[in-house]
């Protein structure tokens, strides 16, 4: 197995180049290493080798990495997420990527207490029923709904894009997500900035990034499997 290191130096490598093809600035682009096929003792090798921000889709995984990383790296929850077990991963895991629904969305907000939950609404554009997600005419009302909830901010939305032989085949995926953004971004909610896009995994970061991902989220290519 690779290192790590050696393995993140490639995938920067190709964000820059996705980000020259672009016009984008590779500071823009958060990759968060998802780290649920691995041990925590890689988990801690990708924060030593600088990446500060790990993905678990599992409360159990969420709390052992939150655990083996001691504060140096920001989790990512992106799996789906019961209710009842919101509560273990409030205030341990940085940013939520699979809000949903309005019940879980209560729960998070009953949970926060005075603080904020930063929460991403996940959307399944492509409407396969194995994904999680709203589809994309139910985001925009179920965003509003959330004006009187204090504990939670949307800060962004997040998709799984089919997986696709040849990645080119998702770019009509980003480019959606993308003018979403735009549509709830317009609307200057104040509890729903929106400015962020989690979007790409290993097969499709590249693209991703080229249509605006904010968030990429590689395990296999850089953590392995
Ligand atoms: C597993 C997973 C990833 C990473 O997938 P790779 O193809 O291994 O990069 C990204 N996002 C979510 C939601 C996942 O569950």
């Amino acid at each position: 197995m690779n290192t790590v290191e050696a393995n993140w130096k490639v995938i920067k490598h190709n964000i820059g180049l996705a980000c020259e093809a672009s016009g984008r600035d590779p500071e823009d682009v958060t990759c968060i290493a998802v780290t649920k096929y691995v041990s925590p003792e890689r988990a801690v090798e990708a924060v030593e080798a600088g990446i500060t921000n790990l993905g678990e889709n599992r409360v159990e995984g969420a709390l052992e990495k939150h655990e083996a990383v001691s504060g140096r790296a920001d989790i990512h929850f992106i799996g789906t997420l019961q209710s009842k077990k919101a509560k273990k991963i409030i205030g341990k895991c940085a940013y939520i990527h699979s809000l949903d629904r309005k019940s879980l969305a209560e729960e998070i907000n009953k949970r926060s207490g005075e603080a904020v939950t930063e929460c991403f609404v996940q959307v399944n554009v492509s409407g396969e029923e194995s994904k999680a997600g709203l589809p994309p005419e139910e985001v925009e009302p179920f965003i509003e709904s959330l004006v009187k909830l204090s504990g939670l901010r949307i800060v962004g939305l997040m998709t799984l894009a089919p997986f696709e032989e040849d990645a080119e085949n998702t770019r009509p995926v980003f480019r959606q997500m993308k003018e979403m953004r735009r549509r709830i971004q317009e609307k200057n909610w104040a509890h729903a900035p929106c400015g962020y896009l989690s979007m790409g995994m290993s097969n499709d970061y590249m693209v991703a990034v080229e249509e605006g991902a904010t968030h990429i989220r590689l395990g296999t290519s850089l953590v392995g499997e």
